[in-house]
């Protein structure tokens, strides 16, 4: 089938729907969906000052390049923010450092080594007992958070999309877990907390499918490598379960979405009280225990 528009040679037909489209308009569409989030959603205000967490992948180098033409309008200032878990022959930022150069970005690297004493690679071995994921997004979330305070950045954009929404949204509902969904949404936080740089999901509505086309498409270095410590748990069950059932019907993570958005702004009022967080009595970031959960390993990895 050729392009709805044009009858060019299509790249893509569009998930739930007949729609065919060529490169050119398949970027249009894409384009215009990521900037429609954008302003539904608030999630710029003249003048922010936007992170973007970068990770080499193509989700953060499509959400880097789509607000690049924000800044380049002067509607927003921009930089990125990368985090260097130290994993031999995985995490390569070359690629990330050389698109921020050649695009004029300023690019922040934040290293495991330099902050905690220790590279995940030699986490892992002194946490023997627990999975890599477990305490590596701890540490990632925490730097993020950290940095994004350190350079000032008003929100912390991330390049999370429809597929990892619909995941997380149900793994929520799976464990019982409301009140983690009410931090959910294309703007995270149940309450502004200057202590938290709030996240903002500008792919929130476009698929992983799309986002794979148009960073395709538009040449992105991604690096397809995988982490060697990617631990296979609940998420990929969720994962495959979804996939299984999109294949089958097709349209599901999109009714995910749409029927969230429809409870988010009640399930936010309903958890803004119980969320008022404290700060952690040895780093400062804000925890609902006495000490942050980062704190709490970096206390096990100096036994
Ligand atoms: Fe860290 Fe797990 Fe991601 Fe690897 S896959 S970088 S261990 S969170
Ligand atoms: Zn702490």
């Amino acid at each position: 089938m050729p392009c709805n528009n044009c009858l060019k040679k299509p790249v893509i037909k569009l998930t739930n729907s007949n729609v065919s489209l060529c490169k050119k308009h398949f970027i249009h569409y894409f384009e215009k969906k990521v900037k429609k989030t954008i302003r539904m959603f608030n999630l710029l205000e003249k003048g922010d000052k936007i992170g973007v967490a970068l990770s080499g992948g193509k989700d953060s180098f499509t959400v880097l390049s789509i607000l690049k033409q924000f800044s380049d309008k002067n509607v927003i200032q921009l930089e990125a923010l990368a985090i260097d878990e130290g994993i031999k022959s995985y995490r390569e930022l070359s690629n990330a450092e050389k698109f921020c150069k050649k695009n004029k970005i300023k690019l922040h690297i934040l290293r495991y080594e330099d902050f905690f004493n220790y590279s995940l690679d030699k986490m892992v071995k002194k946490f023997r007992n627990k999975t890599p994921c477990s305490f590596c997004g701890v540490f990632r979330r925490y730097l993020l958070n950290h940095g994004s305070k350190k350079f000032k950045f008003d929100k912390l954009a991330t390049g999370h999309n429809l597929d990892d929404e619909s995941q997380s949204i149900l793994m929520n509902q799976f464990r019982n877990n409301p009140e983690v969904s009410a931090r959910l949404g294309p703007i995270t936080g149940v309450m502004i907390d200057e202590r938290f740089i709030r996240r903002i999901k500008p792919l929130y509505f476009v698929t992983e499918k799309e986002t794979t086309a148009y960073s395709f498409i538009k040449g992105f270095p991604v690096e397809y490598s995988e982490c060697p410590y990617a631990s296979f748990g609940y998420r990929n069950s969720v994962r495959d379960m979804l996939n299984e059932f999109e294949s089958k019907y097709p349209g599901t993570r999109h009714s995910i979405i749409n029927s969230f958005i429809k409870i988010l702004p009640s399930l936010k009022e309903q958890f803004k009280e119980s969320k008022a967080l404290s700060s952690c009595k040895l780093c400062g970031e804000p925890t609902s225990k006495e000490t942050c959960q980062a704190c709490e390993y970096i206390k096990e990895l100096k036994n």
